[in-house]
């Protein structure tokens, strides 16, 4: 609560009526730059390269062939809120608070962070933001601009708000909206849409109907995906902002029980892994097409940044002996690929840059690069100095003149 009203606080002192003002005389004012962050939760590496190969992923390909990219590494034992809230914060997960996506048997939740957040510090210093369906954002806090919730949305059928998809009118136990008033533009000008991802199906619900289960399943989950894109474009059209934030959530969803795994890999059943081998694959080409139509948004002087939090693998040595291995977070749904592996390393998320400056065709090798320096380079690229607190660096390699730097903090 302290981090919430002093963004009031910041508010209301500060800067949401600033750029009006802006007008003859204060031409010499260099414009804030415009910064778009695309986060796919669970974005796997070795599933995306052979697309590429493939050519099924041109927009994808475009931002490497511009920009930097490479792995990102995680934390240890990698689920959402707690890698999201790192990227928020550039601290560990023990320093912000959201361990997991349950703490202390409360659903993660943004009351609970207790180091702030970017979306804080850009507010404060006079930058407009713009967050939609980012993990770990209920309920929202004020900003600058608005704020969505995304993945960990508390509703309807869903009142534990942990992998669900309550509608925007269905929300619960928090504002998923801010400002309040967006909440009816949206419901009027882009529909009631799906706050975050569809729930897996249970084990009971597959016996027996597994083929129609998987289709349903897979129907609804792009569904979904069309009407999030929806607002994203209505966002970006109608309300653009210096920076915003976008999320992703469906792909690591599939994942965890569709990985396209072989007859050899644990947990493999043919009624449910032999029906629909493509779905995995295909959420990374319908993620392609999402980021065409963000991309569609975008010139040269803004800069883009695709961040996933974590990779997702099938199941593995040592798995055989954890009695919920088997079981998704909720553990009803038998998975056959995971990501909270206790080595965060075996797992990576992803980094992918574009933007004024940044390098072209550059890849970080190794683990350059690491979910702690996204906010301070993103602070950085707004000339913001990087807090005491923030563990992570500017990534100052990614940047053209910087070839010997080593980034520091
Ligand atoms: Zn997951």
């Amino acid at each position: 609560m302290r981090l919430r009203n002093s963004v009031v606080a910041a508010l209301a002192l500060s800067s949401l009526s600033c750029l009006p003002l802006l007008g003859q005389g204060q031409s010499s004012v260099k414009p804030k730059p415009k910064v778009v962050v695309v986060g796919v939760n669970g974005m796997e590496l070795d599933v995306i390269r052979p697309l590429l190969l493939q050519g099924k992923m041109p927009n994808l390909s475009s931002v490497i062939k511009k920009g930097a990219y490479g792995k990102l590494r995680t934390v240890s034992a990698p689920n959402c809120p707690r890698v999201y809230s790192t990227l928020f914060t550039s601290t560990k997960p023990e320093e912000h608070g959201v361990t997991g996506f349950i703490v202390g048997g409360i659903t993660a939740n943004t009351n609970m962070l207790k180091e702030e957040p970017i979306w804080s510090m850009l507010s404060k210093n006079g930058v407009t933001v713009g967050m939609a369906n980012v993990p770990a954002t209920f309920p929202v806090m004020p900003v600058n601009g608005y704020m969505i919730s995304g993945m960990l949305t508390r509703g309807k059928n869903c009142e534990d708000g942990v992998l669900c998809a309550p509608k925007l009118s269905e929300v619960e136990g928090g504002d998923a909206v801010y400002p309040s008033a967006l909440k009816a533009e949206l419901l009027k000008n882009v529909g009631d849409f799906y706050i975050d991802c569809e729930r897996m199906p249970a084990a009971s619900d597959l016996k027996g109907h597994e083929s129609e289960v998987i289709n349903a399943w897979l129907s609804k989950v792009q569904l979904i995906r069309d009407q999030q894109t929806q607002m994203f474009d209505y966002m970006l059209d109608h309300h653009p902002m210096e920076f915003t934030w976008l999320g992703q959530s469906c792909e690591d969803r599939t994942g965890h029980w569709l990985y396209p795994i072989a007859p050899y890999n644990a947990g493999y059943n043919p009624k449910i892994n032999a029906v629909r081998t493509e779905a995995f694959p295909d959420q990374y080409i319908a993620f392609d097409k999402v980021l065409g139509a963000i991309l569609k948004h975008i010139d040269e002087s803004t800069y883009v940044i695709i961040v996933s939090d974590h990779g997702i693998k099938p199941l593995r040595e040592f798995e055989d002996a954890d009695p919920h291995a088997h079981m998704d977070h909720e553990k009803t749904t038998p998975v056959v690929a995971k990501h909270d592996f206790a080595d965060g390393d075996d797992v990576p998320g992803s980094f992918f840059a574009i933007g004024p400056g940044i390098k072209h065709d550059l890849r970080l090798m190794g683990f350059e690069a690491s979910v702690y320096d996204i906010a301070p380079t993103i602070l950085h690229l707004y000339g913001i100095q990087q807090p005491v607190q923030m563990r992570g660096h500017v990534l100052s390699e990614i940047f053209e003149g910087s070839d010997k730097v080593v980034a520091q903090k």
